[in-house]
């Protein structure tokens, strides 16, 4: 009995020393993941904005969330996913919470997410897609979503309720010139193709491969390829097989 208790506290210790580590390499996701405790205002459940965000910035925030929320449930179905959505009313404070250019992002961790926007991304199209990410991530689980999928295809599939104009058909045929310079996908596979380059070219065109594969399998290959990709499985072997059943 001595024993367990004391490898329950060895436990502990180790658990604790995890995530003081974690927090001391990663402290915006720290930041994020305990803005409850921070002065930011939670302004509707699991909503966090900072103190000097307008009344106006507010509304916008939450009405472009329950537009997200629409979109992602004729998407996927269903809501699965809450995570904390944190609003910075300046760039300055959003790079203690990860801001790195992009007007949303969806930061990750094994067991915990959330979403930081800041005033640029105040747009539907913007934090719809950002609100996208989080769904697949809950329904694969960290692990599959970072390891397995490639970025073309999570871009891909948040791309699906995002629908600003320069990302799409005409604008990719347009930069593509019918496609002689389009990216390969597995240019664009990982972060660092994906993330370089041309943005909008990477974005439209993982956008189309993604339309025109659920046009064939549908949402019931979707479901099927985020169950059966496994971590260290080839995803591209899943992803053709399930649309040559379709065919
Ligand atoms: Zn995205």
């Amino acid at each position: 009995m001595k024993r367990i208790g004391k490898s329950i506290i060895l436990l502990i210790i180790v658990a604790i020393i995890c995530v003081l580590a974690y927090s001391a390499i990663f402290p915006h996701i720290a930041r994020g993941v305990l803005v409850e405790y921070s002065d930011f205002e939670e302004i509707s459940d699991r909503v966090f904005v900072s103190p000097e965000t307008s009344p106006g910035q507010r509304d916008s925030l939450l009405a472009y969330l329950d537009t997200a929320h629409a979109r992602n449930v004729r998407f996927w179905g269903e809501r699965v996913a809450y995570p904390k959505v944190v609003f910075c009313h300046s760039l300055e404070l959003a790079e203690k919470y990860g801001y790195a250019g992009s007007p949303a992002s969806f930061f990750m961790t094994p067991l915990f997410s959330f979403v930081m926007i800041v005033p640029e991304g105040l747009h539907p199209d913007i934090i719809s897609h950002e609100m996208c990410h989080p769904e697949l991530y809950q329904r694969a689980g960290w692990a599959k979503h970072t390891l397995a999928f490639p970025v073309w295809f999570f871009e891909g599939v948040a791309m699906q309720v995002d629908h600003r104009l320069f990302y799409s058909e005409t604008a990719w045929q347009n930069m593509a010139r019918n496609g002689r310079q389009a990216p390969l996908l597995t240019d664009i596979h990982k972060p660092e193709g994906f993330f370089s380059g041309d943005f909008q070219m990477n974005y439209a065109t993982a956008k189309r491969e993604v339309t025109r594969w659920l046009e064939v399998v549908g949402p019931e290959g979707l479901k099927r390829l985020i169950e059966e990709t496994t971590v260290t499985g080839d995803f591209y072997q899943v992803y053709q097989a399930i649309e040559q059943k379709q065919r």
